[in-house]
């Protein structure tokens, strides 16, 4: 079986970010992904957050990350990642292009956002449909928005919205909502809000940009459309862990859970980015998680080599 000191599973920010790490610190560094290095900010027209780049685009930051990593020598492999498992200590990985034995693992294959499944908002994402109000506020100033979901991030995102934008509804399928008593105190205070109780997105629209949102009424199946420059959907977010099979503890939605050094419940099995259990998930967060893990896999390595060295004499 092919073997290899560090497998990196997912190039996104903190995949790519951990291969640097790894092979300045001169780690046999593999990395697999499934779709194409860079990960979810190929999706995104304007990244403003990143220390050091005032304005990129999400293709360019990607491009940044991905020839950084070439240029260290990290090697890419196009591959999916459909199991990790540990036999007898030994750390196999299992991909559509045959199995691996790693020294150490990071897994860095990020999360996603669930969507609502409604014309437009495919099409508008990065034209007003944002599933992020850190990353995107800001084009909102004096904008009138949209919220759609009742959960705590919804309620905790339309009040951050609210810093920028002069109106937020809150589009939600109850008559009240999920998030916490704090949460929905602090919303029911705030002028800003306007919450549009009892219904649901029937379709985003606009020309070029989002101009308006189709909302139905459920209890009366009354259609209206709302006049916004923006919609940001909270309707839920998961990680792509679905090879994992509970090999690593997890908190409940499947995040996994990490100590300080990026170490999960299993040696040498290491976790970075969108895919743990994290308060924030940006590209500068998952870049520091990708860099600790490498460097926690490197002393992890180095030591279990020393070891073996000691078990020889
Ligand atoms: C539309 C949008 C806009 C955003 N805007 C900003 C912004 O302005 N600023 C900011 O800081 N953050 C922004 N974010 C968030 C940011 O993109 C993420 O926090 C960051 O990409 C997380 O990096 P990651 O490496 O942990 O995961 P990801 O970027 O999700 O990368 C994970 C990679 O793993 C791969 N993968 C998954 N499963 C497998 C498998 N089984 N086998 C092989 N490969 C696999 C995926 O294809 C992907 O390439 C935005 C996100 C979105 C969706």
């Amino acid at each position: 079986m092919e073997k290899r000191e560090l497998v990196i599973l997912g190039a996104g920010p903190a995949g790519l970010s951990a291969a640097i790490y790894g092979r300045r610190a001169g780690l046999d560094t593999l990395i697999i992904e499934k779709i194409a290095p860079g990960g979810q900010i190929r999706n995104t027209d304007e990244i403003e957050n990143m220390p050091g780049v005032i304005h990129a685009s999400g293709l360019e930051l990607a491009e940044g990350f991905r020839r950084h990593a070439e240029h260290f020598q990290a090697e890419f492999r196009s591959a999916e990642v459909k199991a990790l498992k540990v036999h007898e200590g030994r750390k196999i990985v299992v991909t559509t292009a045959g199995e691996i034995e790693a020294g150490a693992v990071i897994i860095a294959t990020g999360a996603y956002f669930k969507k609502l499944g409604c014309p437009g908002e495919e099409e508008f994402i990065g034209a007003g449909v944002s599933y992020c109000a850190v990353c995107d506020a800001s084009f909102f100033v004096d904008e009138t928005v949209a919220v759609v979901g009742g959960g705590n991030t919804a309620v905790e995102e339309a009040l951050y919205l609210t810093r920028f934008a002069k109106k937020v509804y809150i589009i939600h399928r109850r008559d009240k909502f999920r998030a916490e008593r704090v949460a929905c105190e602090r919303a029911a205070k705030c002028e800003k809000l306007a919450p549009v109780w009892d219904s649901v997105v029937e379709a985003i629209e606009g020309d070029g940009l989002v101009e308006r949102v189709r909302v139905k009424n459920v209890r009366t199946g009354e259609v209206s459309a709302l006049e916004v420059a923006g919609v940001f959907v909270f309707v839920g977010t998961a990680p792509h862990n679905e090879y994992l099979n509970g090999l690593v503890a997890e908190k409940p939605g499947g995040w996994i859970v990490t100590g300080p050094h990026m170490d999960t419940s299993v040696p040498g099995i290491f976790a970075a980015g969108d895919v743990r259990d994290s308060p924030l998930r940006q590209v500068v967060t998952a870049a520091a998680d990708g860099a600790v893990a490498a460097m926690s896999a490197y002393h992890y390595i180095d030591s279990r080599g020393q070891a073996l060295e000691m078990e020889r004499k």
